[in-house]
């Protein structure tokens, strides 16, 4: 019996071969390689997915959140709150910037931001709140946006993977002042290498991210600011833009496969992921916890050729590169109880009812 992994990339090559064949081919002989059509087609096709007037292309997820901070003028002395239970270029931005991560427990039941924790962090260092939507789920944006209107501080969205997510049936962008995308391969919408977008409503932040993001430029040689060099592509623009015509469907497939997980496992000896009311997730990861030895859950699925994931065992207070906070062990309880019990599941658009249906047989057999 062939293994299913965690996520297959090479299924989603072969669904498309042609037209990502040619995309590339047709970059290559074009030799515009920087800041040419395929870019611009791109960020046009992707502000309007966004249900935004304009997006721009960076070189990774990482640095829209550093740019994003940047253009918004976020830096020392100023503090963000977030959570522990994200990857590390969330909080690793707000410090490339100069200001300083605070992080927030998580909730419980859908392990996003607990955001009636949020006022309890402010102080009068606050300058934003960025809320990470986590396994393509949002978090409470109703909620969020009602804090930050009432203490003035600004809401910077860590959608790296929650492209087309949505929260009380607004997208992504809507209610905060940017919201930042990743576009590495294995994301809901990957490139073929690197790649990252922003987005904001007010045209003023759009402005000031696009410059800071290549090089302070206003014209070709004239640098009003010191920016990054941290542009997207054309080979990848042109290879996102066949995905993002998918992207719609696929995300589709991924509630499908999670409904399909949630059902069969209804029963079974593991806490499922929650979903607010509110919330439509795109399902970046499906991820259950259980109880018990995680790693010999995990190992006996792997033998029985079921790969799982683990988005993160390690919480970012407790890795020793955020030591300097001060985070003692114990001090987020839910975030050390979620990162310890956590597993996830493969979740790809192209995954087979069968598949499916095997690995819950495997998880249920595995948990003895
Ligand atoms: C992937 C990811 C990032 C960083 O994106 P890169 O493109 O890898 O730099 C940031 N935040 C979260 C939550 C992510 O999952």
């Amino acid at each position: 019996m062939t293994s299913i992994p965690l996520v297959d990339l090479v299924a989603q090559y072969e669904s498309l071969k042609q037209e990502f064949d040619d995309a590339l081919i047709s970059v290559a002989s074009s030799a515009a390689f920087i800041g040419g059509e395929q870019l611009r087609l791109f960020e046009s096709e992707f502000a309007a997915y966004c249900g935004v007037e304009s997006a721009v292309g960076v070189g990774n997820g990482t640095d829209a959140l550093v740019v994003t901070l940047k253009a918004l003028g976020i830096g020392a002395g100023d503090e963000v709150i977030t959570v522990s239970h994200t990857f590390t270029a969330t909080a690793e931005a707000i410090i490339t910037v100069g200001a300083l991560p605070v992080f927030v427990d998580i909730d419980d039941d859908t392990m996003l931001m607990d955001t009636s924790l949020i006022e309890g962090a402010i102080t009068t260092q606050t300058k934003a709140i960025m809320p990470v939507h986590m396994n393509g789920q949002m978090c409470d944006m109703t909620h969020v946006r009602e804090i930050a209107d009432k203490h003035d501080l600004l809401v910077v969205e860590d959608a790296a993977q929650a492209h087309g997510a949505k929260w009380d049936g607004q997208d992504v962008g809507r209610l905060s002042d940017a919201a930042t995308f990743s576009f590495y391969p294995a994301k809901n919408l990957g490139a073929f290498g690197d790649g990252g977008a922003v987005i904001s409503r007010d045209p003023n932040i759009v402005a000031r991210v696009r410059n800071l993001a290549n090089h302070g430029r206003t014209t070709k040689y004239e640098h009003d600011r010191i920016g990054f060099n941290s542009r997207l592509d054309n080979i990848q623009a042109s290879v996102l833009r066949v995905k993002l015509s998918r992207l719609a469907d696929w995300n589709v497939l991924r509630r499908a496969h999670a409904d399909r997980y949630s059902d069969a496992l209804a029963s079974a000896n593991c806490q499922l992921p929650g979903i607010a009311d509110e919330a439509v997730p795109v399902w970046h990861i499906y991820a259950v916890r259980v109880d018990g030895d995680r790693e010999a859950i995990r190992a006996k699925m792997g033998e029985q050729g079921v790969s799982t994931g683990v988005h993160y065992p390690v919480p970012l207070h407790q890795q020793s590169a955020y030591a300097d906070l001060g985070y003692a062990p114990g001090s987020l309880t839910m975030t050390e109880k979620v990162a310890s019990s956590i597993i996830s599941l493969p979740m790809f658009p192209e995954l087979t009812d069968d598949q499916i249906d095997r690995v819950v047989a495997v998880l249920r057999s595995s948990i003895g």
